[in-house]
């Protein structure tokens, strides 16, 4: 599904040459259909980076970015957004506030089809969309109305979340999206998100800075630190993981440092 190969990115951060800064280094990754990956990692070592290389957001400096066998490297951000679902920590990023619930939900819709929507399907998606709601448990089926901004961030994360994934998205790409919400918020967020994910069978990065959520959540977890992947960790291996482990992997890595 999705393949890196050799990703290298460096910014520079001033007009002087030998000021760079490595934020990947050398990536190569293969990610299989169906795959939910959890990316966890200390500030800064390249995690929404890597998000952003696949995204489009950002070009490598080398390597390549594969998805589905199509070298996408050329496509801009925009084409693959086509194909990709995306939530970004700030609950006001993926929704346009002045615009109601139903408005939001039908761009969403339309993102990957030409085509308009007529009266006889509006009134179906209508439907549709309101029973997708619902399974929300918000209360957000009777505001279909309203305007998206009158939500809280929980509600409009959740939104987000279904807009990102209305249409099967290839790669759901989710970067630390639950983090500006409050505990109790967050939890029931990240719990509609694995429902959506599993139910749909969607190949999913979610980058998050919680230990226990990406051992919890997920078939698959990788370790970043310095722009380098250093664990990686799937199936049993995975699910008999635990935070301790975890702990040291990053303890390990200072070490070296040291
Ligand atoms: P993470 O998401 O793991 O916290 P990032 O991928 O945001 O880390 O950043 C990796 C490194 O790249 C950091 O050193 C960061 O300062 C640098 N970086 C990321 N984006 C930019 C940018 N747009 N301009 C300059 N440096 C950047
Ligand atoms: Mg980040």
């Amino acid at each position: 599904m999705l393949k890196l190969e050799n990703i290298t990115k460096t910014f520079d951060l001033t007009e002087n040459k030998a000021d760079i800064r490595v934020a990947l280094d050398n990536i190569s990754l293969e990610i299989d259909d169906g795959e939910f990956v959890t990316i966890i990692g200390g500030n800064g070592s390249g995690k929404s980076t890597l998000m952003n290389i696949i995204s489009g957001a950002f070009s490598a400096d080398s390597g390549k970015v594969i998805i589905d066998n199509e070298n996408v490297n050329n496509l801009k951000e925009h084409k693959r957004a086509k194909f990709l679902g995306r939530v970004f920590q700030d609950p006001n990023m993926g929704t346009a506030g002045n615009m109601s619930i139903l408005e939001n939900m039908e761009l969403a819709y339309k993102r990957n089809t030409q085509k308009t929507l007529k009266w006889g399907f509006k009134k179906e998606h209508y439907n549709c969309f309101k029973e997708s709601l619902s399974k929300l448990n918000l209360g957000l089926e009777t505001r279909l109305e309203q305007k998206v901004k009158l939500l809280s961030g929980g509600q409009r994360q959740a939104l987000t979340l279904l807009m990102a994934t209305i249409k099967k998205p290839k790669i759901l790409l989710l970067d630390e999206h639950t983090a500006a919400l409050d505990p109790k918020t967050a939890r029931k967020v990240l719990t509609l998100t694995n429902d959506i994910i599993t139910t749909e069978k969607i190949t999913t990065i979610m980058i998050t800075h919680n230990m226990r959520d990406a051992i919890k959540y997920g078939t698959r977890l990788i370790m970043m630190y310095d722009g380098k992947i250093i664990f990686d960790v799937k199936g049993e291996e995975k699910s008999k993981l635990t935070g301790e482990e975890l702990l040291d992997k990053f303890d390990e890595q200072e070490k070296d440092i040291i």
